[in-house]
């Protein structure tokens, strides 16, 4: 591709995902897509040799992810389950089974069966309508193009030969790259593609190597090079800075290490106010290989487990056994911190495929997460008694997503009951006093919030689905997302109108949707009563860091301010005037 000439400074701006400030050559990578160049009809003994050919080329390529996986740095082993799932992907039917019969029943070269394959998977990857599942298929991509290149003979410059102090600049790393990355001469990446979910990005964050994703044309206007400024905390990239830039990146930097420095002192100290207030903070997962991140940012339990995660990623449901060992050692990492289970949670936009509820006009509004449960009651009991063995474990809240009314709730304790039962009877131990609480994210739950409250343990207000379904604006649909507001007055009423009701019923209320982890809204909800946020693991350090500066008497002023007023932009408007004054060098 011929470059437009860079003469002067230019800004780029991509997706941040790993904040800190770089500035330093450019050190272009080819990593463009392998080239296909031609589809070729095979026949004939050649026909065998051409499925060998593409199973030599799955050697070669496991060989390579399992000497990856064993070099994986300490520091980021966690992530190393990225690894194991490229190599699941290299065996898994739907790329190797298929590769091999288009390739037989075609009579077609392996490059072109291959890239069928992948057509038909990414096919299947757009039907679903979840932003973290459809990304996935960026590790199918990244397994195929190592594949194609290995069948061309062509294996690409390997980043663990750079040996000078470079930021990266290349179309698309997989998190193969990013693993093989010598850390301490590569100064940062950016990439043409690439969303803050993809397996690279995660891959970063975990290495703490500054980036910035999706920036869309960086391989068609950097020159190898160029002198690059990457600021991995707004997602900007300037090529060729004039000394003013320089300079001013220079400077944040500066502040960025040191509030960076003020916030990891504090992070695991307990969110108090100074005027001795205290509200627990916990952390939102969605996998079991997030818990140890969870506690290492200060989290001091899980207030949301999203378990539905693990339906959607195994092939077929997981069996109770499954099950019974995934939550037993979330539990047993969090002991004796608390970890709030939720159960199935699956319809609206998290489909699994084993489910037939396809073709619903209204997901949003269809059978999901508890009515399901309550429709498929064998499957639900599976993971109920999953959680009651895992009980034993460590301290497990046992929480029923969507509750729209009493008689669901009764509903679901019932089968709760009966699985306990079941397990007396086989003489299997759980935990006798494991509290059970519900997710209020419906509005008749909110209006039904007293009576409700008399028959559970504790609330968690999940307002993602609480701002969808009062406001009535679809929570996946990009044209009205700009009418989806947290500080609606109508929404800060019903968080209010919940905690009343915990309050009265004397039990707990935590809130566990997006919302938690806004630092705009944290001393809303301080000052509102809420006793527990769980948000996701890296909002933690601020979220506590702003708890820790403001009294609790302060923050009840600011939500009788702020309740009094009508729209979300006069709510919005008093809330960044507070935050200037909270922290001033959040501006
Ligand atoms: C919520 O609805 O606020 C919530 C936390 O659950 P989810 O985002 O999984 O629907
Ligand atoms: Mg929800």
């Amino acid at each position: 591709m011929t470059k437009m000439p860079v003469t002067r400074e230019r800004e780029l701006r991509g997706v941040a995902v790993y904040p800190d400030i770089v500035i330093g050559k450019a050190h272009l990578i080819d990593r463009s897509k392998a080239k296909i160049l031609y589809q070729c009809f095979v026949n004939g003994e050649d026909l065998n040799r051409e499925v060998e050919r593409f199973k030599e080329a799955v050697h070669t390529v496991e060989d390579q992810f399992v000497s990856l996986r064993n070099k994986v740095p300490d520091k980021v082993k966690d992530q190393s389950f990225i690894l194991d799932s490229h190599l699941m992907i290299l065996k898994d039917g739907m790329l190797y089974d298929s590769t091999v019969k288009t390739i037989l029943e075609e009579k077609i070269n392996a490059e072109w069966a291959l890239k069928k394959s992948l057509e038909e998977i990414r096919a299947v990857f757009e039907q679903i309508d979840d932003e973290y599942i459809s990304n996935r298929i960026s590790d199918v991509e990244n397994v195929t193009e190592r594949l194609l290149r290995t069948l061309s003979g062509d294996t690409g410059q390997s980043l663990s030969e750079i040996d000078q102090r470079v930021i990266i600049v290349a179309h698309d790393l997989s998190p193969a790259d990013t693993t093989e990355m010598n850390t301490a001469k590569v100064m940062g990446f950016i990439t043409d593609v690439g969303g803050k979910t993809s397996h690279t990005a995660i891959m970063a964050q975990a290495l703490e190597i500054p980036a910035v994703v999706g920036l869309e044309s960086a391989t068609a206007l950097v020159e190898d090079g160029d002198l690059l400024i990457l600021d991995g905390s707004s997602g900007v990239v300037v090529i060729n800075p004039d000394d003013r830039a320089i300079i001013h990146y220079q400077e944040k930097k500066l502040q960025l290490q040191t509030y960076k420095s003020s916030i990891a002192r504090t992070s695991h100290l307990p969110a108090e106010t100074p005027d001795g207030h205290r509200v627990a903070i916990t952390a939102n997962i969605e996998f079991l290989e997030e818990v140890t991140a969870a506690k290492d940012y200060g989290g001091e339990g899980v207030g949301l487990y999203r378990t539905e995660f693990l339906y959607l990623r195994e092939k077929g449901f997981p069996d109770e056994e499954d099950l019974f060992e995934d939550y037993r050692e979330v539990v047993e990492i969090m002991n004796p911190a608390p970890v709030s289970i939720r159960t199935l949670d699956l319809g609206g936009d998290k489909f699994a495929s084993e489910i037939a509820i396809s073709g619903e006009n209204n997901p949003a509004l269809g059978l999901r997460a508890i009515r399901f449960c309550l429709k498929e009651p064998e499957i639900f009991k599976i993971q109920l008694r999953a959680i009651l063995r895992a009980s034993l474990y460590g301290k497990i809240q046992l929480m029923f997503p969507m509750i729209s009314g009493l008689q669901e709730l009764l509903d679901a304790k019932q089968i709760l009951e009966q699985v306990k039962e079941e397990l007396n009877r086989d003489n299997i131990e759980y935990d006798t006093n494991m509290e059970v609480g519900i997710m209020v994210e419906i509005p008749s739950a909110v209006a039904m919030a007293e009576v409700l409250a008399r028959h559970v343990d504790f609330f968690s207000i999940g307002t993602n689905d609480l701002i969808q379904y009062a406001l009535a604006i679809d929570r996946v649909n990009e044209h009205v997302a700009y009418m989806y507001r947290p500080y609606h007055p109508a929404i800060l009423r019903m968080i209010q109108q919940v905690v009343h009701a915990a309050r009265n019923a004397g039990i707990n209320v935590s809130l566990c949707g997006e919302m938690a982890g806004d630092p705009f809204s944290v001393f809303i909800l301080m000052g509102l009563g809420i006793d527990s946020l769980s948000m996701n693991a890296r909002a933690i350090p601020f979220i506590k860091k702003l708890i820790r500066s403001i009294s609790i008497e302060e923050a009840r002023v600011d939500f009788e301010n702020v309740i009094r007023l009508s729209t979300a932009n006069e709510v919005l408007a008093y809330i960044s005037d507070r935050m200037k004054d909270i922290v001033p060098e959040f501006e």
